[in-house]
């Protein structure tokens, strides 16, 4: 729209589903005249000695150049010699943050209708540091790397968002009343974040009581819950995101714990067809994506539900600061699934991919 600078980023459309949805996204787009301009990738069908993986190293520069990227679903070529795209992207681009907003989709039944909760993941060490080996024969050892320079980061990465967002409250997820070191390193991380972010209210969760618990609840900082009591401090009740997730509201916890209770979320709010999702890197750079795969069994069948990315796009609009243009698209998507006229197979409609766009598209104000 007029006024507004052109802004660049990078898009990989990907494989399988990937073009399809990506062609969607880049018609919202376009219908809702976001001031983007792409530059399209695609990965390569040969190892890139520079990046060892099957990405190229024009497409690292050009994603490290705009900042900013939307990355459809790729499928890893199997062989031996080259890391994963994904493992390739995180390192290359120093992708450290997972963020993953689950909100329910007014429209699209499921068990729970107020959920509104982000996860935010530290994706560059914990259990996933690759350190393995053999002690002897029926003895292995597995390292977990906690480091105070990835967990400050993650920690100020999720109250910044909190504050952005205009969010109330950050809980760090952990176990550190057994992983008394590492865990213990990250929560002490998180609090001194927390010092500086008077308005936000940090508690902290031991991750068995974040899926169930019964009884008392208790934290760090004053909270009222209006659901519950007035008692500063605890309250009583069930608190666990499978029994009542509108409790919580920004979750920021190390890799492992991260991944499963990311995908537990996404369950909440009815699926992969459903999910965005951010990688947030170096420099304020940031690469958003389905949580979904390629989805090869009804690839290029104007099946496939662009949701997730339609979504993911809405919040690389956020992280640009486009947020007119976010809301608007926002809104669209969830009048089009409200309506549920359009609605692709995966969520009970016989939409096409094509279909549902259009849709979507007359829905935007
Ligand atoms: P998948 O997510 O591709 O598919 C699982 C099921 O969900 C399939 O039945 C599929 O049809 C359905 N589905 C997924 N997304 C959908 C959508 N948007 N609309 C409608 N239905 C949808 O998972 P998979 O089958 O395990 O993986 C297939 C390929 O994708 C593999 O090569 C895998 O490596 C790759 N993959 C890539 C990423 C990524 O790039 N981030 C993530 C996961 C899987």
């Amino acid at each position: 729209s007029s006024g507004q600078n052109t802004i660049t980023a990078t898009l990989f459309p990907g494989d399988g589903i990937g073009p399809e949805i990506a062609n969607s996204v880049k018609e919202v787009f376009r219908q809702a005249q976001v001031p983007i301009q792409w530059e399209e990738h695609y990965i390569g069908n040969t190892v890139d000695p520079r990046t060892g993986s099957f990405v190229t190293y024009e497409s690292m520069e050009s994603v490290r150049r705009n900042g900013i990227g939307l990355k459809g679903p790729m499928t890893t070529p199997i062989g031996k010699g080259h890391k994963s795209l994904n493992l390739a992207l995180r390192k290359e681009l120093g992708l450290y943050a997972n963020v993953r907003p689950c909100l329910s989709i007014p429209g699209h039944k499921t068990r729970y209708d107020n959920v509104d909760l982000v996860t935010i993941r530290e994706n560059t060490e914990g259990e996933y540091s690759g350190l393995e080996h053999q002690v002897v024969r029926g003895v292995v050892e597995s390292l977990k790397i906690i480091t105070r320079q990835a967990s400050s980061r993650v920690a100020e990465y999720a109250f910044h968002y909190a504050e952005v967002h205009g969010r109330k409250r950050v809980s760090a997820i952990h176990k550190a009343n057994i992983m008394k070191k590492t865990d213990g390193l990250f929560l002490q991380c998180c609090r001194e974040v927390a010092e500086n972010y008077p308005n936000i209210v940090y508690e902290e969760v031991i991750i068995d009581n974040c899926c169930m618990m019964m009884g008392e609840w208790r934290t760090t900082r004053r909270i009222s819950f209006e659901t519950t009591t007035k008692h500063s401090g605890f309250c009583h009740g069930i608190f666990s995101l499978v029994k009542n997730p509108a409790l919580f509201d920004v979750l920021v916890m190390p890799n492992l714990y991260g991944d499963i209770i990311s995908d537990l979320c996404a369950g909440l709010i009815g699926g992969l067809g459903l999910t965005p999702s951010g990688n947030i890197g170096d420099n304020g750079l940031a690469l958003m994506e389905a949580v979904h795969g390629t989805a090869p069994d009804i690839a290029g069948k104007n099946m496939a539900n662009p949701t997730a990315l339609l979504l993911s796009s809405v919040m690389m609009l956020k992280h640009l600061g486009l947020n007119d243009q976010a809301e608007s698209i926002h809104k669209a998507i969830l009048k089009t699934i409200e309506e549920g006229k359009y609605l692709t197979g995966d969520i009970g409609g016989s939409a096409g991919t094509s279909e549902y766009t259009k849709a979507v598209c007359e829905n935007l104000q």
